[in-house]
């Protein structure tokens, strides 16, 4: 028997009441109970979005709100700021390549956070520049960009804003409305503690009328597709919906609104603290520098003489603590421990004290027990 720890940011934990609700028995979705189910999802996603905007979920991986912002929002050679600070940056740079749009790459070290006056030098240049996309909490660094401030330069420019806050949504601040995010992207498998399968995301006013522009093509992801469909006299989907997805979704947000977005924030910003104390005291560095640490996931440097891949396997293998490894040229140099989503205290202190007996296998001199204390002193202070 092997009990099993999800410490990644993505899949995440889903708590036993959202699997047990995915379990009911079918129903069909165009039908006034699926109707019910779908209006209030969207409602209780507004509230989690801090909007009064549309908000619209689709039937995949994260990755197709990205691909939807970019398809719906503009046309061949339009002129977009992409900014790339870590894998996710770069698919974003990759995605909006692909559906030839004209790339103004602000390119970054990945242990570098993005500078909001990068992105006004090149706005103030070209008045031409038809969107800004940035990730909001850059998954494969645990970088945080400052979307507020980014929001705050974009407002009076034509620009629209577009924010993949992936990892972002219920593990830190989105308000979307408040710092003039246009288009915000969420997904399913990260802080919304739902098995992978389902993209959300919301639109201003300001990026319906780029939609109106747009002459990319879109099907699938048409934006104008889902509007028409949400506004009829029953709301629904264009096309079938993961039903059990969205019955599921309805079950997390509840969740979601009883404990409160704001005690939800605070409590991952606590574990995040924690997470941060144990792995110092076990005298590891974080990789992220301190004005840009999320708190979704804590990215580690793996110790010199340590191999970062049996790190990660030994933690899985052994001990049933599946955390995840470093990206591209990070593969083997860190580690990440997500604490995003389905998460509390006690989670920090498994993968802590795994942490520690991982280390001493691997023969790393590490005191036994040090890593726990520090992130129970955390806990205990606050
Ligand atoms: C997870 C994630 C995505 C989407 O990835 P999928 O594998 O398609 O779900 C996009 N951006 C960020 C920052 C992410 O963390």
């Amino acid at each position: 028997m092997k009990k099993r720890y999800l410490m990644t940011p993505g899949p995440t934990p889903v708590p036993p009441e959202v699997l047990l609700s995915q379990a009911k028995p079918m129903i069909h979705h165009r039908t006034p109970e699926y109707t019910e189910i779908f209006v209030s999802v969207i409602e209780d996603l507004k509230h989690i979005f801090q909007t009064e905007n549309d908000c619209f979920v689709f039937a995949s991986s994260g990755t197709g709100a990205m691909e939807a912002a970019v398809a719906n929002l503009f046309s061949p050679k339009d002129k977009v700021i992409v900014t790339n600070n870590g894998k996710f940056g770069d698919r974003l740079v990759n995605i909006a390549q692909i559906y030839g749009l004209e790339v103004k790459e602000l390119k970054y070290e990945w242990d570098q956070v993005v500078n909001p006056q990068d992105i006004k030098g090149l706005l103030d240049q070209d008045k031409d520049i038809k969107g800004v996309l940035v990730v909001q909490s850059e998954t494969s660094t645990g970088i945080l960009n400052d979307v507020k401030a980014i929001g705050e330069l974009v407002r009076d420019h034509p620009a629209v804003f577009v924010v993949d806050s992936i990892t972002g949504l219920g593990a830190v601040e989105v308000k979307t409305d408040e710092w003039h995010l246009d288009v915000v992207m969420s997904g399913s498998q990260k802080g919304l503690m739902l098995p992978p399968g389902l993209a959300c995301l919301s639109v201003s006013d300001k990026a319906w009328q780029k939609a109106k522009g747009s002459t990319l093509p879109k099907f699938y992801f048409s934006l104008e597709k889902a509007k028409k469909a949400f506004d009829k006299a029953s709301p629904q989907n264009p096309f079938t919906p993961p039903v059990s997805l969205i019955v599921g979704l309805g079950e997390a947000l509840k969740m979601m609104r009883q404990e409160g977005l704001d005690h939800i924030i605070r409590r991952h910003a606590l574990l995040a603290e924690a997470t941060r104390a144990g792995v110092e005291a076990l005298g590891l560095e974080l990789f992220a520098p301190p004005e840009g640490r999320g708190n979704a996931v804590t990215p580690v440097n793996v110790p010199d003489g340590v191999d970062g891949k049996r790190l990660v396997k030994i933690m899985s293998d052994e001990h049933g603590i599946t955390i995840a490894g470093g990206q591209d040229h990070l593969k083997g140099k860190i580690f990440r421990v997500g604490h995003l989503g389905y998460v509390d205290k006690f989670d920090i202190i498994t993968t802590l004290s795994g942490l520690e007996m991982t280390l001493a296998e691997l023969g790393h001199p590490v005191g036994l027990g040090k890593g726990v204390a520090a992130a129970q002193k955390v806990f205990l202070d606050t």
